[in-house]
């Protein structure tokens, strides 16, 4: 516990009272299968400040893919355990730890106190209300996912389109992938963390061709791709006529699940 008090401090910041003086310099939001290799990357790479935010508890099942923990953590939350982790392999690095959830109660202030935010969450409602909140806090955002042997990764500019919106425009309707069957590979997950930060990295060393694709991975196909997205003109978030000006709670209910 004594590293962990160190290096971050666990508390109630997803309702808003983020309780540390440090801005984070980067938010992950997600201490899963992507959020791990994620923040081990970033950490490798010297970012100083990470804030990760979290709400789960480590399963067995988890193992394969969230590299972070051990048999040891089973049963304790991610949250604690992932902090812990972070601390005994990178002393240097800044962590603040949000237990809770991203909300649209406060996701727009998540953000807000991010020089970048990091989806790796695991449901579609987060993830469109990352995608909301970080255009309407003028941050960017880098969209991670994975899902049985394929990774999506996609990155938005501050402002910039093509956003989230213009590939996925809204919440799924009707039957979607379930999470607690459909599984993920654990390397395809390590594959969309790395890439995640990378992204993240560019994003924030100013480089705009990190943004305006997606890059995919085929684990069976062993392909890994970068597609052009179009901005879509009829947008609701970056559109000619955009109407998403606000976190409205209505928006985001209906949360269907990936899996990471
Ligand atoms: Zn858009």
């Amino acid at each position: 516990m004594a590293a962990l008090e160190a290096r971050g401090s666990v508390d109630s910041a997803a309702r808003g009272d983020h309780g540390r003086d440090v801005e984070p310099r980067i938010l992950l939001v997600g201490a899963g299968g992507i959020g791990a290799p994620a923040a081990w990357a970033l950490a490798e790479a010297g970012v100083r400040a990470l804030s990760i935010i979290d709400e789960d508890t480590v399963e067995l099942s988890n193992l394969h893919r969230q590299i972070l923990f051990d048999d040891q953590d089973v049963g304790r939350p991610k949250l604690e355990a992932f902090v812990r982790a972070l601390a005994l392999r990178f002393p240097a690095l800044e962590v603040t730890a949000l237990a809770g959830r991203a909300l649209p109660d406060n996701a727009l202030e998540l953000c807000a106190r991010s020089a970048c935010v990091i989806d790796a969450t695991d449901n579609f409602a987060t993830r469109f209300l990352l995608a909301d909140a970080a255009r309407l806090a003028g941050v960017p955002v880098v969209h991670a996912a994975a899902v049985r042997w394929h990774a999506t990764v996609m990155a938005v500019l501050p402002g910039g389109r093509p956003c989230y919106r213009c590939l996925f425009e809204d919440l799924p309707s009707g039957a979607v992938i379930d999470c607690a069957t459909a599984g993920v590979v654990g390397p395809v997950c390590g594959i969309a963390g790395a890439v995640a930060a990378d992204r993240a990295l560019r994003l924030l060393a100013g480089d705009l061709g990190a943004a305006g694709s997606i890059v995919t991975y085929d684990g069976l196909g062993d392909r890994l791709r970068e597609v052009p997205v179009a901005a879509r003109a009829g947008c609701a978030l970056c559109g000619e006529s955009a109407e998403i000006g606000s976190i409205v709670v209505e928006r985001y209910m209906g949360a269907a699940c990936e899996s990471t």
